[in-house]
């Protein structure tokens, strides 16, 4: 199918395609060749503002909707996401380099299926009542916070975004949201197909696009903003919490990672390659927040693991993102790839062994576009900066250990909490290690599943607030209870007499 971009994206606010006061604009371009697509605007606080008044006004009719109708709101949208799967797919693989297979199979199925999940999570939503004796009791009833602040990073730009639309639209909010400048057109396209069909009233989406430090910052820092989420870096997060912190209001911080993917030397090794390999990240370009980038590997087992993960890796199908062979696309930028291609040579410098790759790859077509082959360190220490620090690419370190206590030690001995992988046969070993390790999710034998009805978010420096499940409702509602008494006669605190 041939991409129909338009020439220059406009904002999208109150249901209007309309120009950004600045007059600037950012190029987007696809990493598979190198090739500018399209241009998007840069929003500054003006049209934040007009974004937000926006959201504000279409807030008063919005948050009154019944659960029924907005059940039926979130599957129109599940439904317009699936009719286009293709086509968004070819968008999010042409923008930041996801190979098609991900794009088309993961990435924007799982975005219609949270829409899905949410409208039957909003069905199911009762509140709470306490009994408190014969005279008391207490009604908890959830409302809307008001207008969302929603900032995507570029990794998953389809399905970030349902990630936090599809809860903050169920619980009755209205929202702008802001998409990377990397990755932002699958969502314009996205908003463009529910516009088309018709399902939103004005104002209840609203898209600004930019720079984190103009158009992100003016958002965060709007004070007709109820809540904040962001997924993204961690640099980003401090800025938006202090924004956050200013204005007093809640925010969910889904950040970085550098997760342990650890095997025991009783583990399944069939299973634990492939293990290792999904749990890298590698359909993404290791481009995944939660990905297991620091492989805890059992002493035993060691050298047949890595000469069997490398055999794999090298193997591996890298090419452009829209082609059904590629099993791993292109860096989604050229500085991205520079800075992948930088932590290659600080490994090196600190002394790890560079087992595979570690390269750009310079052949044609692929010298066009910003390709990195798969690449595996030995020899690394837990205490290096490439074991410690989030590179955001395919560089899988592997580092060697002898004990449960040892690896459970240096597995936590990270400012990251987001995602771990334990691999053995002992259920006893399993279920210990996972209790141990301080992050917001284990997987036992598997790695990086993450359907609807889980949660997901991390700890420590990966962020807090999850998304993911039922409860990231509540991430987007202000809990009010409504505290009934109804004895006649006066408690008898204060006799008059
Ligand atoms: P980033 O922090 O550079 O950007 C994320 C978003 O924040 C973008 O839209 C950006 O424009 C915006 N932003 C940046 N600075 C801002 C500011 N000062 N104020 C407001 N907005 C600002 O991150 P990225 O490079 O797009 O994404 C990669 C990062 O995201 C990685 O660290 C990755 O681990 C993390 N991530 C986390 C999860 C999770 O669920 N925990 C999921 C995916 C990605």
């Amino acid at each position: 199918m041939a991409l129909t971009l338009k020439n220059v994206y406009q904002l999208y606010i109150n249901g209007e395609w309309v120009n950004a006061s600045s007059g600037k604009t950012i190029e987007v371009d696809n990493p598979s060749t190198g090739e500018v697509l399209t241009k998007i605007q840069e929003a500054n606080k003006d049209d934040i503002d007009r974004a937000v008044t926006a959201a504000q006004a279409a807030l008063t009719e919005w948050c009154q909707t019944t659960p029924v109708e907005r059940q039926d709101y979130l599957l129109k949208i599940a439904e317009v996401i699936e009719k286009n799967n293709d086509y968004l797919a070819e968008i999010v693989s042409a923008e930041m380099g996801m190979p098609a297979s991900t794009s088309s199979f993961l990435e924007i199925p799982g975005a219609a299926d949270h829409f899905k999940y949410f409208a039957g999570c909003i069905r199911a939503e009762e509140g709470f009542v306490a009994t408190i004796d014969a005279n008391d009791i207490a009604i908890t009833i959830r409302e809307p916070l008001g207008v969302c602040g929603l900032i995507i990073p570029w990794n998953f730009p389809i399905s970030i975004s349902a990630w936090k639309l599809a809860p903050a639209l169920a619980a009755g909010n209205t929202v702008v949201i802001k998409p990377s400048s990397h990755s932002p057109l699958s969502l314009l396209e996205l908003v463009r197909l529910i516009d088309e069909a018709g399902i939103l009233p004005r104002g209840v989406i609203n898209v600004v696009t930019g720079s984190g430090k103009v158009c992100g910052a003016a958002l965060t820092s709007h004070p007709g903003i109820d809540k904040l989420s962001l997924t993204g870096s961690v640099e980003a997060g401090k800025n938006v919490l202090r924004e956050a912190s200013c204005n007093i209001i809640p925010a969910t911080m889904e950040l970085g990672g550098k997760s342990p993917n650890i095997f025991f030397a009783d583990c399944d090794l069939d299973k634990a390659v492939e293990g290792a390999i999904l749990g890298l990240g590698v359909h993404n370009q290791g481009e995944v927040c939660s990905a297991g980038t620091r492989a805890f590997v059992q002493a035993e087992i060691y050298d047949e693991f890595v000469e069997r993960v490398c055999k794999v890796l090298a193997k591996l199908k890298v090419g452009p993102a829209w082609n059904d062979e590629t099993e791993m696309g292109p860096i989604v930028s050229k500085e991205q790839m520079e800075k992948v291609l930088s932590y290659i040579e600080i490994g090196k410098a600190e002394g790890a062994r560079l087992k595979l790759g570690g390269k750009r790859i310079t052949t044609p077509p692929l010298d066009k576009g910003y390709f990195v082959e798969p690449t595996v360190f030995v020899d690394v220490k837990n205490s290096m900066r490439i074991a410690q620090e989030e590179i955001f690419g395919p560089v899988l370190c592997i580092i060697k250990f002898v004990s449960e206590e040892e690896v459970i030690q240096m597995a936590n001995d990270n400012d990251y909490g987001l995602g771990a992988g334990v691999w053995t046969r002992d259920i006893n070993r399993a279920l210990r290690v996972s209790r141990a390790i301080r992050t917001g999710k284990v997987w036992i034998n598997t790695y990086d599943q993450v359907p609807a009805n889980v949660p997901f978010g991390g700890c420590k420096k990966s962020g807090f607030g999850r998304e993911v499940h039922k409860m990231a409702i509540d991430e987007y509602s202000n809990f009010k209870t409504i505290y009934i008494h109804t004895g006649e006669k006066p408690y008898g605190f204060y006799p008059e007499s």
